[in-house]
C-alpha cells in the first residue's frame, strides 16, 4: 500500500519547486492507488510565517493535486501538523535517550563556538560536534549524573543530540541516485530535540514518516545530504526505513546554478504558483495563475522538469499522467526551467480552452473596464485573437479596439501605406457597405474586392490603411473578422475618422 507525503514547512510563498515535489508525490500515489498526505512541518517557530499553509492547500488545489489526508482533510493518521504532535517527539527522543543512542547537550553557545575554533585551528576532518570530539564537550557522556541532574534541576538549557557512531558507513538507496554511501566519521552528532522542547526537523520527521507508514519519501535534492542520519535514525528506532527518490534541481533558464527568486524576477517570470504577499516586506510577487498561466500548464510543464516519458511526447493531462508516472523515469541531472516551453504550453492549453470560458473571461474583463460586450461579441473576439494569445488576458489586451476607436495609429504604417489611392477605395468602400445586409466576414471582402477592381487597384495596396483605421495598428487577426464585430456602422464611422485625422495633416 503506497502512502507518500509532501512535507512542507510553512515559512513562506510555495515555490514552484515545491509545487513539482508535490505533484510527483501526487502522481505516484495515483499510480500506484495509494494515498497523497501532505504534513506541515512546523517545528521551526523562528521561521513560522502566517498564511503559509492555506497558501499551500491553495496551491495543490489549483493545481488539482489536492492530499488525501491532510490538517484540512484528517485521515487516522492525525495530526498532520507537527506542531500538534509534540508530546510525540519527545516520547521518541526518550527512546534513544534510554537506549543509549542519544544523549543531552549542555554546551554553551560560547562553548560551542570554542570548539569551533579550536577544530579550526587543529584543521581537524570533522569540524563539526562528533564521535571525533563529543567526548571533550559538556554532555551526559562527560558528566557524572549528578552533574547531569543538577544541571537539569538548575533549569540549564539542553538539547538533545543523535551518538553517530565512528567508524561505520551508512548507505541510503535512492530510486533516482542509485546507493550512496556515507562514513559516518564524516557525519555530526545533530541536534533532535532544541532547548525550546521543540524537535528538529531530522527527529520529527523520521518519527512522522513512521507513524504515518510512508513507504516512499520523494523530496528535493536539497535533502539527500540528510538521507544518511534519517537511514541511521530508522535503525536507531528499529524501524524499516521508507524508500527514497530525491528530485533533481530545479536550474536557471541558462542552465547554470539553482533557480532562484531572483532569477525569476530578473527574467520577468513567477516563482509562486499563486500572487503572495510577504507579510514582512509587503511585497506582492505574482503567481503563475494571475499571469495567466493554467493549472493544466502548470501540471504537464512541472511534469516534464526531471521526468520523461521515455518518448518524444510533451502534451500530457494530469490524467494521463497518473497512468504513467513512474519514479524510475526521473533524472539525476538538474532541470533547466525553460520558461519558453511553459508558454508555448500555455498557448496550447489556451487554444483548447472551450470559446465560451474564454469568452465569459473577455466579458467581464470589458465590463470591469465600463464596456458593453454580449457573449456572441465576445466569443468572436476569442476566436478571432486566441491563436495570437499566451495568456488568457491577452485577448482582452489584444482586443481593446473591439471597444475603442484608434486614438494613435502607427506611424511607419501610416507613413508607407495610406496612401491616396487607398484613401479612395476606403471612401467608396464605407459607402457600398452601407447597404449591406449581411454583414459577414465574406459579405465585407467582396465589397472590398469590388471596391479596389472599380479603382483599379488590389487587396493587398488596401488593406493596411484599412486595419490601419480600424484597429490603429500594423498588424492584427483577420481584417474581415474584425469588420463583422465592428459592425457596417463602426466600420464606416472609423474610416471616416481616419481619413479626417490622417489626410488632413
Ligand atoms: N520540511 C521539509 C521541507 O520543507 C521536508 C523535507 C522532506 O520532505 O523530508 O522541505
Amino acid at each position: 500500500m503506497v502512502r507518500v507525503r509532501f512535507a512542507p514547512s510553512p515559512t513562506g510563498g510555495l515555490h514552484i519547486g515545491g509545487v513539482r515535489t508535490a505533484l510527483y508525490n501526487y502522481l505516484f500515489a495515483r499510480k500506484n492507488n495509494g494515498t497523497f498526505i501532505l504534513r506541515i512541518e512546523d517545528t521551526d517557530q523562528n521561521r513560522y510565517v502566517e498564511g503559509a499553509e492555506q497558501y499551500i492547500m491553495d496551491s495543490l488545489n489549483w493545481c488539482g493535486i489536492a492530499p488525501d489526508e491532510s490538517p484540512q482533510t484528517a485521515g487516522e493518521f492525525g495530526p498532520y501538523r507537527q506542531s500538534e504532535r509534540l508530546d510525540l517527539y519527545k516520547q521518541y527522543a526518550q527512546q534513544l535517550l534510554d537506549k543509549g543512542l542519544a544523549y543531552y547537550a549542555f554546551d554553551t553557545p560560547e562553548e560551542l563556538e570554542e570548539m569551533r575554533k579550536e577544530l579550526q585551528e587543529a584543521k581537524a576532518a570533522n569540524q563539526q560536534y562528533s564521535s571525533s570530539n563529543r567526548m571533550k564537550m559538556r554532555n551526559s557522556l562527560t558528566q557524572s549524573p549528578v552533574e547531569v541532574d543538577k544541571l537539569m534541576a538548575g533549569g540549564s538549557p539542553y538539547v538533545i543530540r543523535i551518538k553517530i557512531p565512528a567508524d561505520e558507513t551508512i548507505e541510503v538507496n535512492d530510486i533516482v541516485r542509485g546507493k550512496v554511501s556515507v562514513q559516518t566519521n564524516t557525519m555530526d552528532d545533530k541536534i533532535l530535540m532544541k532547548s525550546d522542547g521543540y524537535p528538529t526537523y531530522h527527529l520529527a520527521n523520521i518519527v512522522d514518516d513512521h507513524l504515518m507508514k510512508i513507504t516512499h519519501v520523494i523530496r528535493g535534492e536539497e535533502w539527500l545530504p540528510s538521507a544518511p542520519l534519517h537511514v541511521f535514525l530508522y535503525k536507531s528506532f528499529g524501524w524499516e526505513a521508507p524508500q527514497f527518490a530525491h528530485l533533481p534541481l530545479l536550474l536557471k533558464p541558462e542552465g547554470n546554478g539553482k533557480l532562484s527568486k531572483r532569477d525569476a524576477d530578473r527574467l520577468g517570470f513567477p516563482i509562486f504558483p499563486l500572487n503572495w504577499t510577504d507579510p514582512t516586506t509587503g511585497e506582492l510577487s505574482e503567481g503563475f495563475k494571475e499571469k495567466g498561466y493554467l493549472p493544466e500548464t502548470m501540471v504537464n510543464f512541472l511534469a516534464l522538469l526531471g521526468w520523461n516519458p521515455g518518448n518524444e511526447k510533451e502534451i500530457f493531462s494530469l490524467e494521463e499522467l497518473t497512468q504513467i508516472f513512474e519514479l524510475e523515469r526521473i533524472s539525476k541531472a538538474g532541470a533547466k526551467f525553460d520558461i519558453q516551453k511553459a508558454n508555448w504550453l500555455n498557448e496550447h492549453y489556451l487554444r483548447s480552452t472551450p470559446v465560451n470560458v474564454l469568452a465569459k473571461d473577455v466579458k467581464l474583463r470589458a465590463e470591469e473596464a465600463g464596456f458593453d460586450c454580449a457573449i456572441q461579441k465576445a466569443e468572436s473576439i476569442v476566436t478571432l485573437l486566441v491563436e495570437r494569445s499566451t495568456f488568457i488576458q491577452d485577448i482582452w489586451n489584444n482586443g481593446q479596439f473591439f471597444f475603442v476607436i484608434p486614438s494613435a495609429y502607427d506611424e511607419k504604417t501610416a507613413r508607407k501605406k495610406w496612401t491616396d489611392e487607398a484613401v479612395e477605395v476606403l471612401k467608396l468602400f464605407s459607402s457600398l457597405i452601407t447597404e449591406l445586409s449581411v454583414p459577414k466576414a465574406e459579405a465585407f471582402k467582396q465589397i472590398l474586392e469590388k471596391a479596389t477592381t472599380e479603382l483599379g487597384t488590389g487587396l493587398g495596396r488596401v488593406m493596411p490603411a484599412l486595419r490601419l483605421a480600424l484597429t490603429g495598428q500594423g498588424g492584427g487577426p483577420d481584417l474581415m473578422g474584425i469588420m463583422e464585430v465592428l459592425g457596417v456602422d463602426e466600420t464606416k464611422k472609423r474610416i471616416e475618422i481616419a481619413i479626417d485625422r490622417l489626410t488632413t495633416k
